[in-house]
């Protein structure tokens, strides 16, 4: 579902947010490992305050391995805790409870030494709108629980979800607002299905997508399409759609008169990328990261 975030839905989300950390000892912010700086909340590490976090770069299954050695190292040099994940098929979801665990050590070796048994851990997983909330949150629990409320304002009462023997979570998310002041931002929560499409033009999206391709990943462009003579760089958003009408006519993309049909070039293009067919794809690294 895909929410539009208007100022009274985001103050909500975030008091939903306060009122569940009260409750839990770590967080659990998930990010998209494709766009780990543009899937993140601008105020996550205010809303979040003191508590515990683990960075998770989820949809690691479908990130450039490279960038997301990069990404870690980025996050880890900001001293935050980060794991990658792929919550889909369950890639690093069983270390989850060590990590958790590491990062609460102070906490529970006072209790040991208090003679206190130490109880599960108590997680919140929070992150923008198709980030894979619920599917880790499924993958934690083994099995298939309704996820709700990813909705901000939606209440209802919450639930513990067990995850082995060390971890408990809640079943209800916290549902964070992305970033939509920057318009590339935008290109890349919509080419990764974060925001709906309707939002910007798909044609537009592919085409700010082809840029990228095209200087990071061209061996994938001309493997997957047959495009020859790949140039560097695409100069402009001209040379853009050109690439895209190739793309279109390889793939049969055509209308009356032997014309392109733009938005099914874009589409077969952005289904390609969404569902890995184009390899293991990042668009963005951090180095070009602005806020540190
Ligand atoms: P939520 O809105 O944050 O709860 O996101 P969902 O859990 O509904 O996931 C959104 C989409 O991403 C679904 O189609 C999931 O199958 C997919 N997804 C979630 N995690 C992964 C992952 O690690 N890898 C891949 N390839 N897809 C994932």
């Amino acid at each position: 579902m895909t929410i539009q975030w208007f100022p009274g839905h985001m103050t909500r989300a975030r008091r939903q947010i306060e009122e569940k950390l009260k409750l839990i000892d770590v967080v659990f912010e998930l990010l998209d490992a494709r766009i780990p700086s543009s899937s993140r909340n601008p105020m996550v590490d205010e809303i979040t305050g003191s508590k515990p976090r683990l960075v998770l770069l989820n949809k690691a299954d479908l990130a450039d391995p490279d960038r997301t050695a990069e990404w870690s190292r980025y996050f880890r040099d900001k001293g935050l805790a980060v794991h990658s994940i792929d919550a889909n098929a369950g890639t690093g979801v069983k270390e989850l409870a060590g990590k958790a665990k590491e990062l609460l050590k102070e906490k529970i070796d006072r209790q040991i030494a208090k003679g206190m048994k130490p109880r599960p851990i108590r997680a919140l997983i929070v992150g923008i709108p198709n980030v894979g909330k619920s599917t880790l949150i499924n993958r934690l629990a083994g099995r298939n629980v309704a996820v709700t409320g990813d909705r901000p304002g939606v209440t209802k009462g919450q639930q513990w979800i067990r995850s082995g023997g060390e971890l408990e979570l809640l079943d209800t998310p916290g549902i964070l607002w992305p970033k939509f002041d920057d318009p590339v931002v935008g290109f890349r929560l919509a080419a990764t299905g974060a925001i709906k499409e309707d939002v910007l033009h798909i044609d537009e999206v592919a085409c700010f997508m082809l840029k990228v391709l095209v200087e990071e990943y061209g061996a994938a462009l001309t493997e997957r399409y047959g495009l020859e003579e790949l140039p560097a760089e695409l100069p402009d958003m001209q040379a853009a759609v050109e690439m895209l009408e190739s793309i279109g006519r390889r793939r049969g993309c055509i209308v009356g008169g032997g014309h392109v049909d733009y938005e099914k070039a874009a589409g077969v293009l952005l289904r390609d990328l969404r569902s890995g067919k184009l390899g293991r794809i990042t668009f963005e690294g951090p180095a070009a990261e602005k806020y540190k």
